[in-house]
Formats: C-alpha cells, sequence, structure tokens
C-alpha cells in the first residue's frame, strides 16, 4: 500500500484564496495574514510592535 494522499492534496483544484495582512490600526505594521474565507467576531491581539490591543474584524 502506498501513501497517496499527500501528493493526491496538491491536485484538488482549491477555490482561489486571497492572502491578505492584517495591519494595527495604531502603527499600521503587519500583525497578521488571514484570507478571504477568514471570519472573525470578538478577537483581539496584541501588537508586538506598539503593544497595543486591538480587535481584529474581517
Ligand atoms: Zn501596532
Amino acid at each position: 500500500m502506498m501513501k497517496t494522499s499527500e501528493m493526491h492534496l496538491c491536485k484538488v483544484a482549491k477555490p482561489p484564496l486571497e492572502r491578505k495582512w492584517y495591519k494595527c490600526p495604531y502603527c499600521q505594521k503587519a500583525a497578521l495574514i488571514y484570507d478571504n474565507t477568514a471570519v472573525c467576531s470578538g478577537v483581539f491581539m496584541k501588537c508586538k510592535f506598539c503593544k497595543r490591543e486591538f480587535e481584529i474584524k474581517i
């Protein structure tokens, strides 16, 4: 038995994913990457550059 699952995954047509940077609203530095399928609510993160906390609204 050969393991073909990894090869198979590469051939599956995926919907086009658009990856974007979510920028810190205070210092405008790139905080995280999300794609166009992301749904986010009530998630907060602390910017590693300016150390301020902000809500991620996608
Ligand atoms: Zn920042």
